[in-house]
């Protein structure tokens, strides 16, 4: 199979910690997508669209090129790739069109844990093995310090138990590696999610007709991650400590109840997480019956 020029194209991680979500994500934007291991370009059935599988490593490249049109791929790979383009001088321009809100991580400074550490000016000189060594070195410049940079592609957490290094500079989510590996994170120095980014070229009509279809959905997915749709019974004359309590709910629906004057069912679409202590205060205001639902979709 060969890339349609009509076709939006779309690059995303083959295998890896971003794949999985990144084909929900369009799964829940309602592409059919047709992808088996062994399949590296898939056609969209019900959408102009083909889809991309390749290392994250070159997402950041193939869109910048114009090679493909979009793609979905973290900051912090993002990110080290615009550093080294423009140190040798290659076309670096992309577009974030935004943020996916997953894959959230950190990248990381870990020392051994007994090493000494009292701030950014014991990082001074010392050896640190790295993925990310220009993000790395930005970190180094910002701070006015030097750090020996040592590039790996993988198993950094090793390099200070086979001397290779003093310390690392590596992804992070929860912890749990760096200490399983007897080290402690001690500066954070990128956030990073996945984002989903545009080349610098203009999109033909036929692309950009496909994509103004497909960015709404995608927010729309993204959107209804964050809310819950809510549904409770509350006291008539509590509904403004009610709504209150909901953010995102300026707008209820209020419906009257068989055979109660004094109470009413509350609809609402609330734009953020509902804690058990959010349900507690809403009972204790004498609502009952509250039931907290997640959402598919969302438009408008
Ligand atoms: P590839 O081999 O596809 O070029 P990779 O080796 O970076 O990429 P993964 O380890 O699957 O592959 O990581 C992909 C992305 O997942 C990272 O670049 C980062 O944006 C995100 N990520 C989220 N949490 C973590 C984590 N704890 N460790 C590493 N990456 C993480």
């Amino acid at each position: 199979m060969t890339l349609d020029k009509n076709r939006l194209t779309i690059a995303i991680q083959k295998s890896g910690r971003l794949s999985d979500e990144s084909q929900t994500l369009f799964k829940l934007c309602g592409l059919t997508l047709n992808l088996t291991d062994r399949k590296l370009l898939a056609h969209v059935a019900n959408m102009s669209i083909d889809i991309m599988l390749v290392r994250s490593s070159d997402i950041p490249g193939l869109v910048m090129d114009g090679i493909c049109d979009l793609g979905i791929v973290g900051d912090n790979t993002l990110q080290e790739h615009a550093l080294q383009r423009q140190l040798t001088l290659e076309a670096n321009d992309f577009n974030k069109i935004c943020s996916l809100k997953f894959g959230g991580c950190r990248l990381s400074i870990a020392l051994p844990q007994e090493m000494q550490y009292h701030g950014v000016q014991s990082l001074n000189g010392l050896r640190l093995a790295t993925t990310y060594p220009r993000l790395l070195n930005r970190f180094a410049q910002d701070n006015g310090i030097h750090i020996d940079i040592t590039k790996l592609n993988g198993s950094v957490e090793l390099a200070p138990r086979v001397g290779l290094a003093d310390g690392i500079c590596d992804l992070v989510s929860t912890g749990t590696t760096l200490e399983a590996n007897g080290l402690k994170e001690v500066e954070v120095i990128f956030k990073s999610k996945a984002a989903l980014i545009k080349g610098p070229n203009r999109l033909s009509e036929a692309k950009q007709a496909t994509l103004d279809t497909l960015l709404p959905r995608i927010k729309g997915v993204l959107k209804a991650r964050e809310s819950k749709y809510i549904m409770l019974h509350a006291p008539k004359d509590k509904l403004n400590e009610v709504t209150s309590l909901l953010p995102g709910s300026e707008t209820p629906t209020v419906l009257p109840l068989a055979e109660r004057d004094d109470r009413v069912a509350v609809h609402m679409v609330s734009t953020e997480t509902i804690f058990w202590e959010t349900m507690e205060q809403l009972k204790a205001l004498g609502c009952n019956s509250i039931l907290v639902m997640p959402i598919e979709k969302m438009m408008g």
